[in-house]
């Protein structure tokens, strides 16, 4: 791993307390099945936020059989089971319960979480792993062999988690072959894609029957990392931008943000709900709709506070990422790093909020 470096340079690991336990929010140990509309609203209010206070800076260092039943489009609009009966079972996915009588959140582990922003060309791709080995696959870029050659490089033969923000073929196409490793469950935005790609991923995790879960504010534990997945705030038109699936991830103090391809419509919205789980700093953050320019805006980017910013870009006609977006990252104070310029960026996140930042060029 290279530690080559952005040419900016501020101080950005910090040490933090770690978060009170058992303030996560209580989630419905049952979500009804087979509804379209999404029981989104109810856990956001008492999201538990990571109560990361700034402290001393840290140093930096460096196939089954084919399910029978609803075709793909029908599964599009359903929202089949929650992630609770199933994976609870299963041990690795546990919800979390809060208040007197429920079970207090796991402590994080030791070690750390990597997350991997993979250098997939034009499109998003995220790799997360927990201390415990566990791996959640955030979109896959539009290259199926590209992100099958990173999955490899990185070592990853299996997939508990496999998440699209958004049915775009940027973030969904290196899903397709990425569905051989046998994700348990797949949490995607409710709506359905159109295209081909679409159909063929759906088909593909049908074949290791992977259960289909709607974002709902959920929060999924993988290992010992809360992942929060972030539902669209009410009210947005049919379109899968404005639909992106955010993820907020959480080990102890340290916190990273990812919204897919949102536009400004879907982020006032969350703004609007004035919910701590989005609410910064965050260390790591995912340039929104890399780089676009109906993406990130300042008052979102007051809100996030990231401390790095990754834009997860490649060769592309859109004009990604433009040069205001790029300004307002430089406003932040953050540090950036570009996919096209730095290939994989790594993150490794301890729980005291400290972590360490590689590039692979
Ligand atoms: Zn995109």
């Amino acid at each position: 791993m290279s530690p080559k470096k952005p040419a900016r340079d501020t101080p950005t690991a910090r040490k933090a307390s770690a978060p009170p336990r058992g303030d996560s929010p209580r989630v419905p140990a049952s979500r009804p099945s087979g509804k379209a509309a999404s029981p989104r609203a109810g856990t956001a209010a008492k999201a538990g936020a990571a109560r990361a206070t700034s402290g001393r800076a840290a140093p930096r260092r460096g196939g089954g059989p084919r399910r029978s039943g609803p075709s793909a489009s029908d599964l599009l609009g359903l929202l089949i089971l929650g992630v609770t009966g199933t994976l609870a079972a299963c041990g690795w996915m546990k919800q979390q319960d809060a208040g007197p009588a429920g079970r207090p959140a796991p402590a994080p582990s030791g070690g750390t979480v990597t997350i991997r922003f993979l250098d997939v060309g034009q499109g998003d791709a995220v790799l997360i792993r927990s201390p415990e080995g566990k791996t959640a696959l955030v979109d896959g870029g539009r290259s199926g062999e590209r992100l099958s050659a990173q999955l490899k490089k990185y070592g990853v033969t299996r997939l508990d988690l496999m998440i699209a923000t958004h049915a775009d073929a940027d973030h969904i196409a290196g899903l397709v072959p990425a569905a051989a490793l046998k994700p348990r469950v797949f949490i995607n935005n409710g709506l359905g894609g159109t295209t081909q790609t679409w159909e063929r991923l759906v088909k593909a995790l049908q074949n290791v029957e992977a259960t289909f879960t709607k974002a709902g504010n959920q929060t999924v534990n993988l290992g010992s990392v809360k992942l929060r997945i972030v539902a669209a705030p009410p009210g947005m038109p049919d379109d899968q931008n404005l639909n992106s699936v955010g993820l907020a991830l959480q080990f102890g103090a340290f916190r990273a943000l990812m919204t897919g391809d949102s536009e400004t419509q879907e982020t006032e919205g969350w703004l609007a709900q004035e919910r701590p789980d989005l609410r910064g700093p965050f260390q790591v953050y995912k340039s929104i709709h890399h780089g676009a320019s109906n993406g990130d805006s300042a008052g979102w980017l007051a809100n996030v506070r990231p401390e790095n910013v990754v834009i997860s870009v490649g060769q592309n006609s859109y004009g990604h990422p433009t040069a205001a977006a790029l300004r307002l990252y430089r406003q932040t104070g953050a540090r950036v790093y570009r996919t096209d310029r730095h290939g994989t960026v790594t993150f490794e996140g301890r729980a005291d909020g400290t972590y360490s930042a590689d590039t692979e060029r």
